[in-house]
């Protein structure tokens, strides 16, 4: 394998980049990215995903919600290429969420970032991996560095015996949240599906079993949401259809097939990008809730050319059920709701409709016309939606509307508990259960209810630790309050040693 030296110009960012990390500054690797090249892949990641108000909300490393998406996938190699610390914290993350698969990793050094030798690696790694025998498509996510560095991922070759090659770059600074990371990796396994099938023919799915029109969900949903929504749609002679991000090569030819996607979650802008190449009608919000409900089933109808009859057909069939069940699951109290899974809108309507007072929601996630509907009803009830919202924002929320419950992500949860707040966490707690149609709104009053109802215990257990582990007694075995001395200067401590006699345990430096 021969190695490809960079020229000099481009060398130079390589080594300014290799240099950096998180800590080494957006403004830094994306000026070192744009010089070697990747200007206009940065301007497009701007357009796709809009930072603002502030840069970029406060969560783990974006390029978790990519990798994640490929380890879930049936039939799929993944490798990183980035600084150490990042694959360790991101192998370890993707391990502790269950991956059960190998993350392949093509470490650097400067030197071979420098001389180019980092690509010819990457390249030799995507050759040893595709085994048509074992991969359908082979992954391979230029973390912060190599972005920075300009390893040109495009010039790996589409295919090597049958198996696709998917290079994407998720550098933290160019995708805001990992949730959008999700939307990098599964845009760029759809165009090359669309590609393909544009074609000729292509593999039917292995779980392909209904031949009525299908409605493709996008994000990734509770596993019994899916089987709910088929419910809701089978009164107008639909079905539901594959989930993006897709579990198999093959369900992407589904999910490209459906004349309808729902994009349930909000921020899959390059996945959008893709269906609507395809020709394919996108239609925003989800089944939530009786008027989230209602909506949805006449928005999906009329995308996919259903009679008003039968759509009225299908909120007969679905609507009466959920009423009941929101009238019998009653929430009383104040919610805040902040996360970044990009749910948070649709929580909020549940929330609401079951009774809550849901002042603010936060979500980590950029404002997209797909929650637009779910944004304009719950300003219409009095709610600030705050999109990107940050860390400080979520907290101030909990501060100015002193909740009866805070859902949120971790710090946020934990500033609630801080103040006797009881708190929820978005993301194992509401993510992990049902969210539409009947199911969805008894199960939300449950986790709710319980939580709130917990307020006189956590309070009990904070005025039993109160003052433990904060401030100075924080950390492991501290009992006192350190003291604090002030050295103005070096000089005496050193002269007493010598006077002492004890500088050589002190050292003479
Ligand atoms: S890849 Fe992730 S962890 Fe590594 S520098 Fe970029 S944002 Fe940070």
């Amino acid at each position: 394998m021969t190695t490809r030296p960079l020229p000099l110009a481009d060398s130079m960012p390589a080594a300014s980049a290799a240099a950096s990390g998180c800590h080494g500054g957006r403004e830094t690797l994306e000026a070192a990215a744009r010089a070697a090249g990747k200007g206009e892949l940065l301007d497009g990641m701007a357009r796709d995903y809009p930072r603002g108000p502030h840069d970029q909300p406060q969560s783990m490393c974006p390029a978790f919600g990519s990798l994640r998406v490929g380890l879930r996938m049936r039939r799929t190699a993944t490798i990183l290429s980035g600084s150490a610390c990042c694959v360790y914290g991101l192998t370890f993350t993707s391990h502790f969420y269950g991956a059960r698969r190998t993350v392949g990793y093509v470490p650097f050094n400067s030197e071979t970032l420098v001389t180019g030798q980092l690509f010819e690696d990457i390249r030799k790694a995507v050759f040893d991996l595709a085994d048509p025998e074992k991969y359908d498509a082979v992954i391979i996510t230029n973390l912060c560095v190599p972005t920075a560095s300009g390893v040109p991922l495009d010039l790996l070759p589409d295919e090597i015996e049958g198996v696709r090659i998917i290079g994407i770059d998720v550098p933290g600074f160019g995708v805001p949240t990992h949730a959008e990371a999700k939307d990098v990796l599964a845009g760029a396994m759809l165009r090359v599906a669309r590609k393909e099938a544009a074609q000729g023919p292509v593999a039917r799915p292995t779980n392909a079993i209904t031949d009525r029109p299908t409605v493709t969900l996008l994000g990734e949903l509770f596993p019994v949401d899916p089987m709910g929504i088929g419910a809701l749609l089978a009164p107008m002679g639909l079905a539901v259809g594959p989930t993006v991000p897709c579990r198999e090569w093959r369900e992407q030819y589904a999910a490209l097939a459906s004349p309808v996607v729902a994009a349930v979650h909000p921020f899959y802008t390059a996945a959008v990008r893709e269906f609507e190449a395809a020709g394919r009608t996108v239609v925003a919000s989800g089944p939530v809730g009786v008027e989230g409900t209602a909506a949805w089933l006449e928005a999906i109808g009329r995308a996919a050319g259903v009679s008003e009859a039968d759509i009225a057909s299908a909120k007969q069939a679905a609507l009466p059920a959920i009423e009941a069940t929101v009238a019998k699951h009653r929430i009383a109290g104040r919610v805040t709701v902040s996360g970044y899974e990009g749910s948070e809108l649709l929580v909020a309507r549940l929330l609401i409709e079951a009774g809550a007072d849901v002042p603010y929601v936060g979500t980590a996630c950029p404002r997209t016309p797909w929650s637009a509907p779910d944004k304009e009803w719950l300003e219409a009830r009095g709610t600030v939606v705050q999109y990107r919202a940050s860390l400080e924002q979520d907290v101030a929320a909990v501060r100015a509307f002193e909740p009866d419950l805070a859902i949120g992500t971790t710090p946020v949860v934990q500033a609630a508990k801080e103040r006797g707040t009881p708190g929820v966490y978005f993301t194992n707690l509401i993510s992990a259960r049902p969210l539409f149609g009947a199911p969805g709104a008894g199960s939300l009053a449950a986790t709710v209810n319980g939580a709130i109802g917990g307020a006189v215990r956590l309070n009990r257990m904070r005025s039993f630790f109160t003052g433990v582990g904060t401030g100075a007694g924080a950390g492991y075995g501290h009992t006192e309050v350190p003291v604090e001395r002030a050295v103005t200067s070096w000089k005496p401590a050193v002269k007493k040693a010598k006077d002492d006699g004890t500088m050589t345990d002190i050292g003479e430096k």
